[in-house]
This record gives structure tokens, C-alpha cells and sequence, in this order.
């Protein structure tokens, strides 16, 4: 039997990840490859009309990171609900600590006898800053354009026709912000993964098929694919 494989694709706002995680899915075509959002699994959760969740939303829309047990609560609930149901999963935006990083190796390793990978798609803090700056995201969904896209200035989203939007907090002082975390949280769970021989690093300053290419390359180099 094929080994349950679990990726974590990791990367700045604004460096694409989303976009090539779709890539991924399509390109693996399996209904039982799980894909794991953090930010929308939040999403789902704030809209219970409970003290919690409203407490949780009201720290999200002033930009703050909702606590790291609820995120972690949710994904493992996801993984409990579909047990014996999935032949590997892909998390988006997860971990962002080592705390999470640690924790998700635990979870696999019990459930799947598996460790995870990550992906790292790279982007400067110059290029974040530029397409953040310009990203447009859907108002209903939260997901955003594709930079490809932007020029085109779309009106609807293409996943669930809401109109697109300016995200409040992509402005200059919130982006700074996003990076300063990504430099103290992020990059060092990145370098653990290489220390662990566990990082495809991609190269995410390139056209979207270009950095696909590299991304799955890199998995098939570690006959993950
Ligand atoms: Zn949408």
C-alpha cells in the first residue's frame, strides 16, 4: 500500500502558496487528498454564534492571529473525522511555529506512521510587500486573485462569484507587520525542516507554471509524487 503522504506548504502572504496548492490537488486528482486551511477552518468556526467564536472573529478583523490551540483543535478534528478516509493531506499556511511544527509530526506520525514534508515557496520581503499591495481578494469566500489575474481587474470571484474586494489590512503597516512574524515564527520552523532533510524549497519569484514545475519536481526528487 502507498504511504499516506502530508505536506506543508509554507510560504509569506503573498508568495502564492494558494494558488499552487490548487495546482497540486489537480495534479494529483484524488477526492481523498485532504486539503487543510487553517484560515478557513477559522472562518468556519467564527461564524458559530458562540462567545468564543465571537471573541475569536473580533481579534481576526483587527489582524490579529487567532491562538494556536483553536487552530490546532480544528485541523485535528478534521483528521479525526476522516480516519481511514484519506490517502494524505496538504496543509496551507501550516505550521507557523515550531510548537505546531512538532505537533503535527506527533499527529502523523500516530496516525498515518508518516512525516510530514514542507514546502517552502520563497519570495523578498520587497516582492511580498508589491503584491500585497496590489492583491485583491473576494469579499464572501476570502480567497484571493491569482496574481495573474489582477490586470484583468476581475469584478467576481471565480470560486463563488462574490464581489472582490481590497483586503482591510493589506495595507503598508499591517504587511511589515506579517513579515517581522514570518521572519521570528516561520523561518525557523523552515530551517528545522532542513535540518531534518524534510524542505522542497521553490523558488516563488517566477511565473506560476514555471514554479509549479520546480515544486513538483522537487516532490517527485523525494518520490512523494
Ligand atoms: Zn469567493
Amino acid at each position: 500500500m502507498k504511504k499516506t503522504r502530508i505536506l506543508c506548504v509554507i510560504g509569506k502572504s503573498g508568495s502564492g502558496k494558494g494558488t499552487q496548492v490548487e495546482l497540486l490537488k489537480e495534479k494529483i486528482n484524488d477526492a481523498r487528498f485532504m486539503h487543510v486551511v487553517s484560515g478557513d477552518l477559522l472562518r468556519a468556526f467564527i461564524r458559530q454564534k458562540n462567545p468564543l467564536a465571537q471573541k475569536v472573529g473580533g481579534m481576526m478583523n483587527r489582524g490579529n492571529l487567532a491562538p494556536d490551540w483553536l487552530t490546532d483543535h480544528l485541523w485535528q478534528a478534521e483528521f479525526l473525522k476522516n480516519i481511514g478516509k484519506i490517502s494524505g493531506a496538504v496543509f496551507e499556511g501550516t505550521p507557523r511555529t515550531l510548537n505546531q511544527t512538532h505537533l503535527i509530526d506527533d499527529v502523523c506520525a500516530t496516525m498515518f506512521d508518516v512525516k510530514p514534508f514542507a514546502v517552502y515557496v520563497a519570495i523578498s520581503d520587497a516582492e511580498a510587500k508589491r503584491r500585497l499591495l496590489i492583491r485583491l481578494v473576494c469579499a464572501k469566500c476570502k480567497q484571493p486573485v491569482p496574481y495573474h489575474l489582477i490586470a484583468s481587474r476581475p469584478k467576481t470571484c471565480s470560486l463563488c462569484g462574490g464581489p472582490i474586494v481590497r483586503r482591510k489590512d493589506d495595507n503598508e503597516k499591517a504587511i511589515l507587520n506579517r513579515l517581522r512574524f514570518f521572519r521570528k515564527s516561520v523561518l525557523p520552523v523552515i530551517a528545522w525542516y532542513r535540518k531534518q532533510n524534510r524542505l522542497i524549497y521553490v523558488n516563488g519569484e517566477q511565473d506560476v507554471s514555471a514554479v509549479f514545475s520546480e515544486l513538483w519536481n522537487g516532490l517527485r526528487k523525494r518520490r512523494l509524487v
